[in-house]
C-alpha cells in the first residue's frame, strides 16, 4: 500500500485530438489540502473530473485508497462515493428543498434509511451554518448560502476526500469569505481536499501543497511559501504576477 490517499500516475486524458492532460503524476496524503491553480483553460477541472473518473482518462492510473479506480474490472461507483464533489455552480436540485437535497444520496444508495439521514443531514447543515434554511429550496438562497448547502451535500457520504472545483468563482465578492470559512474549518478538521481556486488567500494559508498547472503538465509544485514567494519557473512567475 502507497502512503497516498490519492495518487495519479502518468495520467492522460484526450478529447479527440486535443491532449489535455499530458501525464500527470500527482500525489496527495491523507489530511493534506492540496490547491491547484493556472490559467484558465489548461486543465484543472478535467483533472478533477477525471480523478473521480467522471471523465474516463485516455491512458495512466488512478489509485485511490489502494486500487487503480481507472481499471475497467473496478467499480467506480462504489469509489466515487467515496469523493465529494463540490462544483463552481452549486449544482443544488432546484425542485427538492435543501433538506432533501441533503438526504438524497444516503438514502437512495442504501447507506442510511431516511431517518438516519435527516438526522445527519441536519448535523451537516448547522456545521455550515444553514440549519435555518433545512426547509427552503436552493432558489430562494443566496449563491454562497447554496454553496454551504453544496459542501454539506458532498459530506453526507461521508467522504474520504473533498474535490472542490472554483467553489467561489460564480459567487460575489462578499459570499467568498463565508464558503472559504466552511473550507478552512474542514481542512482544520483533517478533511483531505483537492482544491481548484484562484483564491491565492485561501491557498497561501491553507494549502500544504500547491500545484501549478499550465498546459496540462505541472510545472511548478511546493509549499505556498516555496509556490508563492520563490516561483522557480518562469511561467509559474508569469501567472503570479497577474493574479497576485
Ligand atoms: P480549466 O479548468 O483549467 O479552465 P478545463 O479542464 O476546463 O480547464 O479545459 C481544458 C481543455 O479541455 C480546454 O481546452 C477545454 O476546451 C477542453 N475540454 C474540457 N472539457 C471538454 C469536453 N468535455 N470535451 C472537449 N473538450 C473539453
Ligand atoms: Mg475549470
Amino acid at each position: 500500500m502507497s502512503d497516498y490517499l490519492i495518487e495519479t500516475k502518468n495520467l492522460h486524458k484526450y478529447f479527440g485530438k486535443n491532449e489535455v492532460l499530458k501525464g500527470l503524476d500527482i500525489q496527495v496524503k491523507k489530511g493534506e489540502v492540496v490547491v491547484m491553480i493556472g490559467p484558465s483553460g489548461s486543465g484543472k477541472s478535467t483533472f478533477l473530473r477525471t480523478m473521480n473518473l467522471l471523465e474516463k482518462p485516455t491512458k495512466g492510473e488512478v489509485y485511490f485508497e489502494g486500487t487503480n479506480i481507472a481499471d475497467k474490472s473496478v467499480d467506480v461507483f462504489k469509489h466515487r462515493e467515496k469523493m465529494g464533489m463540490v462544483f463552481q455552480q452549486f449544482n443544488l436540485f432546484p425542485n427538492m428543498t435543501v433538506l432533501d437535497n441533503l438526504t438524497l444520496a444516503p438514502v437512495k444508495t442504501g447507506k442510511m434509511n431516511k431517518e438516519e439521514a435527516t438526522v445527519k443531514a441536519k448535523e451537516l447543515l448547522e456545521r455550515v451554518g444553514m440549519a435555518e434554511k433545512a426547509d427552503a429550496y436552493p432558489q430562494s438562497l443566496s449563491g454562497g448560502q447554496q454553496q454551504r448547502v453544496a459542501i454539506a451535500r458532498a459530506l453526507t457520504m461521508t467522504p474520504d476526500v473533498m474535490l472542490f472545483d472554483e467553489p467561489t468563482s460564480a459567487l460575489d465578492p462578499e459570499m467568498v469569505g463565508e464558503v472559504l470559512a466552511v473550507m478552512q474549518e474542514l481542512a482544520k478538521e483533517g478533511m483531505t481536499m483537492v482544491v481548484v481556486t484562484h483564491e491565492m488567500g485561501f491557498a497561501k494559508e491553507v494549502a500544504d501543497k500547491v500545484l501549478f498547472m499550465a498546459d496540462g503538465v505541472i510545472v511548478e509544485e511546493g509549499t505556498p511559501t516555496e509556490v508563492f514567494d520563490s516561483p522557480k519557473e518562469k511561467r509559474t512567475q508569469d501567472f503570479l504576477a497577474k493574479v497576485l
